[in-house]
């Protein structure tokens, strides 16, 4: 399946060989947000172990490979949050880091577009925030300012965020494995992870190749953070968990269309709608990927499987877990107009193509043609309320990112910094003792350590929770 942002994601298998027994770190997922996280742990201790376990045989397989491409400013999110924050610092080191690895990106700049009067207060408070966050360079436009931009647009008012880009998340995501790999870190995909317990002074980790059935493989490993992306919650331990950690992923699917190369010339750059504020991932867009495609996307419909990257696509455990979560039928009974809405412009190329005439009036169904689609790991809380910042928790020895929605993959090197900051604080990165079937004070010797990490020690004081594992 081809991406928005890519049309290979990484096939290579790591030619790391089997895991090994024992490590400091594990992380869990090598989407962008696990591969940052892991590069970001070793930079700032080189020498630390780290065994990132990822289920699929290429790194970028789900959300990171399957997303817009946009390497946003930071100006949709609510002030003090962490989304805000993470965004406006991670584009720009975001796009530093492709700069300096090759890997294909642009700085093109966004029009956000008000097509009617009443969008213009929505608008403002668009501009408000952005305003508020610190993205740089906003500017209003008038329908001739947006005609400058963009010149098959049209609307009655105007943002420029001319700090917008476009990356190929998948690039990026290969590019940071690669760094992983000569820091020392170890890849290993293919390797599903079946969940964990405590054990001694830290977490041992079940895991097996994808698709076996024999008794799994244990990963001892000090310290452990999981970056699971649509298995998020999965992986999580239940119970006990702090305001917004009580959550479930449901699966929204993304579905795109690609303008045929004729039409492909309507759109110079980025074109997006003026955005519900209750509702900021809804409104479809156009955007120019870096391999020069425009996409027309996404819909997004609640789906039965969490790689429903075909519509068809029902996995009985996904689909169990989205109807048993009561969430799920409180966001129905709210959102059921808008859901519609969505089911029409999802199998109806003629609703797409009238939604974005009001911002290309030039454009039309027949310049749609298929495109691929992406499946969105929404948390939902047992309110139906959406969740929309990132939510990081976890206990004296695991981090779990429970919900990294876009902008997680622009924001993905910033963010990784701060659960980094987050793990250190709540339980130490230190190398420690190789301790296991070989290791112990010898290993510990050799590392030239002597006491007990500081880390350790707090691990040993905090309670924490028993165990995780998979199955929602
Ligand atoms: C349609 C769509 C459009 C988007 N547009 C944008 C955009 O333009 N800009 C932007 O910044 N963001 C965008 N996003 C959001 C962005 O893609 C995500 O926020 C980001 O990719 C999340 O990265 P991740 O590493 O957390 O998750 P993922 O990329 O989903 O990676 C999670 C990984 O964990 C692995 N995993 C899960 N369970 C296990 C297990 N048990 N054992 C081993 N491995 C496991 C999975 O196989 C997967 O590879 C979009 C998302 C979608 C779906």
């Amino acid at each position: 399946m081809p991406s928005p942002t890519t049309s290979a994601p990484d096939r290579g298998r790591a030619a790391d060989g089997d895991p090994p027994g024992s490590c400091d770190l594990v992380v869990v997922g090598a989407g962008i947000v696990g591969l940052a996280v892991a590069r970001e742990a070793l930079t700032r201790r080189p020498g630390l172990r780290v065994v990132v376990l990822e289920r699929e045989d290429a790194v970028a397989a789900h959300q990171t490979g399957h997303n817009s491409g946009v390497a946003h400013s930071g100006l949709y999110y609510r002030p003090g949050s962490l989304k805000a924050r993470l965004a406006v610092q991670g584009v720009e080191s975001l796009l530093a880091f492709c700069a300096e690895h090759g890997v294909a990106h642009e700085r093109c700049g966004k029009v956000v577009v008000a097509t009617r009067s009443e969008e213009v207060p929505r608008l403002d408070e668009l501009e408000r925030r952005g305003r508020a966050n610190g993205v740089p360079g906003l500017q209003r436009l008038d329908p001739a300012g947006i005609r400058r931009h963009e010149p098959h647009v049209r609307g009655v008012d105007g943002l420029w965020s001319p700090g917008t880009g476009i990356v190929d998340f998948a690039g990026a995501s290969r590019a940071l494995a690669a760094d992983v790999r000569a820091r020392g870190g170890a890849l290993h995909l293919g390797r599903e992870v079946l969940g964990a317990a405590r054990s001694g002074d830290g977490v041992h980790v079940r895991h097996r190749p994808r698709g076996a059935t024999g008794a799994p493989d244990v990963l001892r490993a000090r310290r452990a953070i999981v970056c699971a992306g649509a298995w998020a919650d999965a992986l999580a331990p239940r119970g006990a968990a702090p305001a917004d950690g009580d959550v479930r992923v449901v699966p929204f699917r993304g579905a795109y269309r690609v303008l045929r190369p004729e039409a492909a010339s309507l759109v110079r750059g980025l074109v997006y709608p003026v955005p519900d504020p209750d509702l900021p991932f809804l409104g479809v867009h156009l955007t120019r990927g870096t391999d020069g495609e425009v996409h027309a996307g996404p819909t997004a419909l609640l789906v039965g499987a969490r790689d429903a990257y075909r519509l068809t696509r029902v996995r009985r455990r996904d689909l169990g877990a989205t109807v048993r979560w009561p969430g799920t039928w409180r966001m129905a009974r709210t959102w059921w107009r808008t859901a519609g809405g969505e089911v029409h412009r999802t199998v109806s190329r003629r609703a797409m193509a009238a939604e974005l005439a009001r911002m290309v009036p030039d454009l039309r169904a027949a310049d749609l043609l298929p495109g691929p689609a992406g499946v969105r790991a929404q948390a939902l809380r047992r309110d139906g309320g959406l969740v929309d910042d990132f939510v990081l928790d976890g206990d004296d020895r695991t981090l779990h990112v429970r919900n990294a929605p876009s902008p997680a993959a622009t924001a993905s090197l910033a963010l990784a910094a701060e659960i980094v900051d987050r793990a250190e604080a709540s339980f130490g990165l230190e190398p420690t003792q190789r301790w296991g079937a070989t290791g112990g004070r010898a290993a510990l010797e050799r590392r030239g350590g002597g006491a007990a990490a500081p880390g350790l020690s707090r691990a040993r004081a905090a309670p924490g929770r028993a165990r995780w594992r998979t199955g929602p």
